[in-house]
């Protein structure tokens, strides 16, 4: 089969009644345009968050508030069913729900007694979420009368053992996803696949990280040789900021995937990180596109865009971050010591997101997410005892409560100055940077600053580099 389309929808594209009818509706309309339709659900929106908040009350011992909120979880897919169809026809899919809300309440009650839950058991409860939707919204597309069948990934795709943030082997999934999605396309039937999820080789599930289900959509699409993918989310497509933090932003049209890959390790939301790695190298095409106003023509990504954009195409922000400083005379020259800085981080398992070291090799800095600097300080303590002793390494700094802002756009590999106007702009509003690095790909500059400044540098950005970009070039919004 050639024509093979993974449309993905995110969690307020299935939240609600309304968000189903419309999701399902646009399945009805795309069906007789592809030859297959692959369909991955996210979990109804607030449901993953409402799941985790079970697994803390479990944890402290709160058995009344955690089946509370299972009730409510109960409640809102039952709300959905009821409206959607009539008693008969959802009684199956009812009793599928309660199994699985039963599962998860013994799970709860185990956490409750053991005081404690594992990031593998953690991975069973968050599935939970894309497992009874998958369900709901087959059942939905069946009553539109398409052909339509849930699907758990855990059958499709085979991941390492990372729990919380595992990573495809794609190899694995590829001979399972053709072998279980290839007849059931040939049939004309819509699979429903639970995204976010997958399971190791020996069938012990695991998540692919918080907003997984992008990464779930490309892992399909690159395995079964799709066509395309869509994501289909709550805002136009890939904008040029945070919509909730800059007004005036721009749906970018097209964005390659180096840049896309950029703003979503930077902190853009719309994807999931690692979404266009497997479908990179095939250069199968990526749209993000609007469920709520799905004529939009969305973001296109593709491997190269066909009009670059003169300077930055786009601003991120991660936020909850903290600066650790390694700081010492004794430092300059000494070999090692930035291996051994790495590889003490590495052993707390927590991700660097960005680096400097100063020329005089007085100072190493990096910066890492703000829940692991506790331990990182501590583990570096350790590690460089004897250096701290002998004043080598004169400090281990631990600075909390900063962002790091990051401005992307291949454009910016052939406008000279751009650097410039970012910390113009950055200083005209009084915001002290406390670290800079650009990407090696030149396609990104990032800087860290306090946490409390991180919006207004956003917008100011924004304002002085894209939108007047925009205005001077006289490109349109849409
Ligand atoms: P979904 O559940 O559909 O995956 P998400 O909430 O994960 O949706 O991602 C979409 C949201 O990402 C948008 O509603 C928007 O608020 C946020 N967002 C942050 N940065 C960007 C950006 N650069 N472009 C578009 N949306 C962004
Ligand atoms: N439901 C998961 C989350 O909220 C995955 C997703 O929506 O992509 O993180
Ligand atoms: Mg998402």
């Amino acid at each position: 089969m050639k024509n093979i389309v993974v449309m993905k929808f995110g969690g307020t594209s299935v939240g609600d009644v309304s968000a189903l009818n419309t999701s399902s509706s646009i399945i009805k309309m795309h069906k007789e345009n592809w030859d297959g339709i692959i369909v991955v659900v996210s979990a109804m929106s607030g449901v993953t968050n409402m799941l985790l908040e079970c697994a803390t009350k479990a944890e402290i011992g709160d058995n009344q508030g955690y089946e509370m909120i299972i009730d409510n979880i109960r409640q809102k897919h039952f709300d959905v069913l009821n409206t959607i169809f009539n008693t008969n026809h959802n009684q199956k899919i009812e009793d599928e729900i309660n199994l699985l809300l039963s599962e998860l309440n013994s799970i709860c009650y185990s956490i409750s007694i053991m005081g404690e839950v594992t990031p593998r058991g953690l991975d069973v409860i968050v599935s939970l979420g894309e497992r009874m939707n998958a369900r709901v919204f087959s059942a939905i597309l069946r009553d539109k009368g398409i052909l339509s069948q849930p699907i758990e990934a855990t059958q499709l795709i085979v991941t390492n053992n990372i729990f919380q943030n595992a990573s495809p082997l794609m190899d694995e999934s590829e001979i399972k996803i053709k072998k279980e999605l290839q007849p059931l396309l040939k049939k004309g039937i819509v699979p429903v696949v639970t995204g976010f999820i997958g399971a190791t080789k020996d069938g012990k599930l695991t998540t692919l990280g918080r907003g997984g289900s992008d990464y779930s959509a490309s892992i399909l699409g690159a395995c079964i040789d799709a066509k395309e993918v869509w994501t289909w989310t709550d805002v136009d497509g890939v904008m040029s900021a945070d919509p909730r933090v800059v007004s005036n932003t721009i749906v970018i049209p097209e964005l390659s995937f180096i840049e896309v890959g950029e703003m979503a390790y930077f902190g853009a939301k719309v994807l999931h990180p690692k979404t266009i790695m497997p479908i990179m190298d095939k250069n199968i095409p990526l749209y993000v596109k609007n469920t709520f106003n799905s004529h939009h023509l969305g973001t296109k990504i593709i491997k190269n865009v066909s009009k670059k954009t003169g300077k930055a195409t786009a601003v991120s922000v991660i936020k909850n971050l903290s600066i650790i400083t390694i700081a010492g005379k004794g430092m300059m020259g000494v070999t090692g010591i930035a291996a051994r800085t790495f590889a003490t981080v590495a052993r707390t398992k927590s991700s660097i997101v960005m680096i400097s070291q100063s020329s005089s090799e007085q100072s190493i800095c990096f910066v890492i997410p703000e829940e692991k600097a506790k331990i990182v300080s501590q583990e570096l303590t350790t590690e460089f005892q004897r250096e701290l002793e002998r004043d080598d390494i004169s400090a281990i700094i631990e600075r909390n409560c900063v962002s790091v802002v990051s401005v992307i756009g291949e454009g910016m590999r052939e406008t000279p100055g751009v650097a410039g106007e970012i910390f113009t702009a950055l200083g005209e509003n009084n915001i002290n940077v406390i670290l800079i690095t650009q990407g090696s790909s030149e396609y990104s500059i990032s800087f860290a600053v306090e946490s409390e400044q991180a919006n207004l540098a956003m917008q100011k950005i924004h304002q002085k580099i894209i939108e007047n970009h925009q205005n001077s070039s006289g490109e349109k919004n849409e």
